[in-house]
């Protein structure tokens, strides 16, 4: 069966709201996190077009997910970042400052803030979230061991504001649902033992009530494809 295709993307958030989630911005998710609610995340690696494809289907269904952009070259495209803020998406920054400076954290914070800056020019950026580069021996998130993000007016980054006990994490990393193996950094310490290997598999768990009330569902849009074509591209890439 052939997974993370737009269509399937799309029945999986009806799925989501049909069992009476709320699918919500971590920005949202911060100030009142209700009932049942799935932080919708976007981890934006690379190929930013497939992101406004992912916001678009999002706001046909009135649901505002939250984009993390790398400031890097071919990721960071002020026009389709702009045109997701407008489609009433959260814009926040995937930093990887430390990979950057080859591990100098002065240098890294300096860079951090510089980086914020551009991205604010666009957005009123308030959370962001680390990019677990598998290559690289650094942690970018080695950062905030000496500065504190919250003095630039940072409310949250997952990997510190979210207890992963209390919200399941799901995310479609290297392109499988959960896979333990994927990134060393891309991973959360969780308790939850739930077993996920389709969207199909998202969805029944999720009519049969047994998904966890509170989710982050962390989709990097350059894993999807619209038809099977592309879908064999991004395979074989
Ligand atoms: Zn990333």
């Amino acid at each position: 069966m052939m997974d993370f295709l737009f269509d399937k993307f799309k029945n999986l958030l009806i799925g989501l709201l049909s069992q009476g989630y709320e699918l919500k911005t971590l920005e949202n998710f911060m100030e009142t996190s209700g009932a049942k609610s799935v932080i919708l995340r976007h981890d934006v690696d690379r190929n930013p077009l497939n992101a406004l494809k992912t916001a678009r289907i999002e706001a046909a269904l009135a649901i505002k997910a939250s984009y993390y952009f790398r400031t890097i070259k071919n990721v960071f495209d002020e026009s389709i970042i702009s045109e997701i803020a407008a489609l009433g998406h959260e814009i926040g920054y995937h930093y990887e400052n430390m990979d950057y400076c080859n591990g100098n954290v002065d240098e890294a914070y300096n860079d951090f803030c510089t980086q914020l800056e551009k991205i604010r020019k666009l957005y009123p950026v308030q959370t962001f979230c680390m990019h677990g580069s598998p290559m690289s021996p650094f942690d970018n998130r080695d950062l905030w061991k000496k500065y504190d993000y919250k003095k630039l007016g940072l409310i949250a980054e997952p990997y510190f504001d979210i207890d992963f006990n209390k919200v399941f994490y799901i995310t479609d990393a290297s392109r499988s649902w959960n896979n333990k193996n994927v990134s060393v950094r891309d991973k959360v310490k969780s308790s939850f033992d739930i077993k996920i290997s389709s969207v199909e598999d998202i969805i029944r768990l999720a009519n049969e009530n047994k998904l966890p009330e509170k989710i982050m569902l962390n989709i990097h849009p350059h894993n999807w494809a619209g038809n099977t074509v592309e879908w064999m591209k991004i395979y074989t890439h």
